[in-house]
């Protein structure tokens, strides 16, 4: 019987690890806690709009992620973007095909990873997972954000100090809609300020409505993090404000909602490419393994799949 891996996250590095698994053979069931899939490769649909609250591009280097994002764009999934990459019609689209033949589980916040003699079981705090497999998983993969890992790696008799070590900057997003297009020129703006860190006209990449605008405001990790507890209503009033000022737009948008991302951007990364143990069969991998970018994140879990693939190979 082939072997039956769990893997919790659903984001690029999950979605990445699942796929090199599925690939070798092995069947591979991902959990997220949340409703879609690609983490933080986030696309909101709402008030009309299609906002990248999220990761806003990426950059394609390492061969096996030029590879697959060239497969992305031969489907349509994946544009250029200037010199980036972007995710078509959302960032959010390329994970819906990253592992086809991986059975997906949604809406389930991992608490625990318990081995039994039959193998891996995964709980939530209400218990076990209703899913087929569980409690007889050759193996788990971890790949969810570093602070969110170290319980679960608690949870499953492990302890990593890089795990423990990796750290994140917070960040507020500011969504705007407008249903005409506004006086921004630039597809995208770094502002010198304290407060805002990025401007995008998400409506200028590639495969999106153009007849309006969606912007969307990113704040800087120092302003989020200072104002990381304040209400939902006064960091949009904020940022909208702060908006304003900078780009003079005087248009009032039709639709506005911000996103409060707690583990944003990785600050201080592990330094290694992943967690693997071999004895336990365990391993954990994510952005925070190397560093702020999605190519990281895949990279962390293609890499973690092909220790996992070379140590069955080489019994
Ligand atoms: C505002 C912002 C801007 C960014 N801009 C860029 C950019 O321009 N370019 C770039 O390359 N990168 C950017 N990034 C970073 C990029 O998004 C990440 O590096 C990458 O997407 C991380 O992928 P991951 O799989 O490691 O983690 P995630 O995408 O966070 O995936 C982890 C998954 O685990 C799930 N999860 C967490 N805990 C549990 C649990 N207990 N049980 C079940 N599921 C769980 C989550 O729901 C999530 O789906 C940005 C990120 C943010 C937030």
């Amino acid at each position: 019987m082939s072997e039956h891996w769990a893997v919790i996250g659903a984001g690029m590095a999950g979605l990445a690890a699942a796929r090199r698994l599925s690939d070798a053979g092995r069947s591979v069931t991902v959990f997220d806690k949340s409703r879609g899939l690609g983490g933080r490769m986030a696309t909101r649909r709402a008030g009309g709009f299609r906002f990248d609250h999220g990761a806003q591009y990426f950059t394609a280097r390492s061969p096996r992620f030029v590879a697959l994002v060239e497969n992305l764009m031969a489907g349509g999934l994946v544009a250029r973007w200037g010199e980036d990459h972007v995710g078509v019609p959302g960032m959010s689209a390329p994970a819906r095909v990253l592992a086809p033949q991986a059975t997906i589980v949604t809406d389930i916040t991992v608490s625990s990873l318990t081995r039994g003699t039959h193998g891996w079981s995964v709980s939530t705090t209400e218990g076990l997972v209703a899913t087929d497999g569980n409690g007889a998983f050759s193996g788990i993969v971890v790949a969810v954000p570093a602070p969110q890992a170290v319980p679960l790696l608690i949870s499953a008799g492990c302890t990593w100090d890089g795990a423990a070590r990796a750290t994140y900057a917070p960040c507020w997003a500011l969504m705007l809609g407008f249903p005409a297009r506004t006086t921004l020129s630039e597809g995208r703006l770094r502002p010198d300020d304290s407060t805002i860190a990025w401007i995008a006209r998400d409506s200028s990449k590639p495969g999106r409505d153009a007849s309006g605008d969606a912007i969307v405001v990113h704040a800087t990790p120092a302003w989020s993090r200072e104002h990381l507890e304040a209400t939902p209503e006064w960091a949009a009033a904020a940022l909208q404000a702060r908006f304003r000022e900078l780009t003079g737009e005087t248009a009032d948008p039709s639709f506005s909602a911000v996103h409060r991302w707690r583990y944003a951007l990785v600050e201080q990364p592990a330094g290694e490419t992943f967690f693997w143990d071999p004895s336990a069969r365990l391993g954990a991998c994510g952005d925070w393994c190397i560093g702020p970018r999605v190519e990281a994140a895949f990279d962390s879990g293609d890499s973690l799949a092909g220790a996992i693939i070379g140590l069955n190979a080489a019994r």
